[in-house]
Order: C-alpha cells, then structure tokens, then sequence
C-alpha cells in the first residue's frame, strides 16, 4: 500500500507547479506610467462645470453628466449653445440629449492585458468634458449612414437613450492634430491622428495604439491615436475600433 502513495504524491506536485507557472506568465508592465496628473490637469467641462476627478487608492474616477461643451443641434432649437446640423441629411436624428450620472473609473497606472478584450457597444471612454467616447459599432453593428447621418460637427450624437455620445473626430475633439482627446477605459489616454511631432504614427498595433512620449507624457506611455484612414465613405475618422489594450474599468451610469 504504501508504495501507492508516491507515485500520486509526485502527481499532484507535478500538477500545482504547471499551476504555479502559467501564474507566473502574468505580464507586470514596469514602464507603466501614473497618469494622475494628466487627468487631473485636463478633464474639465467649461459649459456645465460637472465634470469631477477622484482617486482612490491605485484608482481615479472621473464623474460627469455627459452634457458637452459645445455647440451641437441637440440642444434643442432656441437653445444658446443650438446650431444646425452641418449636412442636410439628418432625418434620422430626432433624439434629444440629457444629463446622465456618469462615473468611469481607471487604474493610475493602466498596464497592458495578457488577454485583450475586444470594445464593445456602449462607452469605451471619456472625453476630456466628461461626454462618453464610442466606438465604430451602432445598434446591432458597425455604423452606417443612417447612423453617420445623424453625428452633428463634432462626430457625436445621442443613442436611444438620449446619451450622447462620440464615435468620431469632429470640430470638438481634434481635426487632424495631435492632441489629447481623453481617456479609455483601461486608462490609456487617446489622442488625435497626428504624434506630438506633426508626424502620423506609422507602427499603430490592431489596437490603433502604440508606445511613445506624448505632449502630456515625457516618459513613453501606450496610446491610441484617431483612426486616419477614413471610416467607409463617411469622410469620417472614427476614434477607436478594436480591443482594449488595457483591462477595462467600471463605466457606471
Ligand atoms: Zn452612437
Ligand atoms: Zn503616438
């Protein structure tokens, strides 16, 4: 009986330390950088002043009600910050927008994710006003006209749920510059088609991102850009597609 008892000792030893190794495979990215600052000096709301940075432990959120600062026909006609839409196919907007109670929360220091996760429907960031960035998806797919048509000049509209939101580059977030947008959901920040050179980034990753010093960070950081290839014939350049870099935090509303 006894000598039973080795061969399934040896067994399960062997089996905890293959455990122990796929463990071990976790990548720490020591060159993640603390982005607290940045998002402190840069999230603001200049219109509705509802815009609110926390940190908490290894984590900020920033808290808003999604209302932009800008003009945008969602206002409302008769409102002071209302314009026109800027084409004249626009049937299909009729949605209006409203306050949310919106809290997305990052980790101050976003590392890369063994396993990316894919982006989905719904808000994968916060731009620098506190609106929710989304990506190239709309209801059941990826945007068409009909959704397209509705985006007012700053490539934003609402959804069903009167949230509005942006998908692409507009006369708000950056027209073929080089500047920071926002922040995803894994704490990278996002920022317009063109490297703090002038230069388009020429190594983007399937992410749309890459690693290098930015206006905002002197020490090389992961960051997406704007897409600059133009969205299917929409003359649009669509903010994100893709996986998250990063593992995502909570976008709460
Ligand atoms: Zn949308
Ligand atoms: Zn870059």
């Amino acid at each position: 009986m006894k000598k039973l008892i080795f061969p399934m000792f040896f067994l399960v030893f062997f089996a905890c330390s293959s455990d122990n190794e796929s463990e071990t495979t976790t990548i720490i990215d020591e060159s993640s950088v603390d982005i607290t600052s940045v998002v402190q000096a840069n999230f603001t709301n200049s219109y509705t002043n509802d815009v609110s940075v926390a940190v908490s432990g290894d984590y900020i959120t920033i808290s808003s009600t999604g209302l932009p600062d800008h003009k945008t026909p969602y206002w409302g006609s008769g409102h002071e910050m209302y314009e026109d839409f800027p084409g004249t196919n626009h049937a299909n907007a009729n949605t209006s927008m409203v306050a949310h109670n919106y809290a997305m929360t990052i980790p101050i220091y976003p590392q890369e994710a063994i396993n990316k996760e894919e982006t989905e429907l719904g808000a994968v960031g916060m731009a620098l006003n506190g609106a929710p960035i989304y990506n190239d998806y709309e209801g059941s797919g990826v945007l068409t006209e009909i959704a397209w048509s509705t985006f007012d000049s700053t490539g934003a509209h609402p959804g069903p749920g009167e949230d509005y939101h942006y998908h692409c580059e507009g006369t708000y977030l950056s027209v073929d510059e080089n500047n920071l947008i926002g922040f995803l959901r894994d704490g990278f920040p996002v920022y317009g088609r063109k490297d703090a050179d002038g230069s388009y980034p020429n190594d983007l990753d399937e992410n749309g991102g890459h690693t290098g010093t930015t206006n905002d960070f002197s020490d090389e950081i992961y960051h997406y850009h704007i897409s600059s290839e133009e969205y299917s014939t929409s003359g649009l350049f669509v903010i994100k597609s893709g996986a998250y870099h990063g593992t995502k935090g909570t976008f709460t509303q």
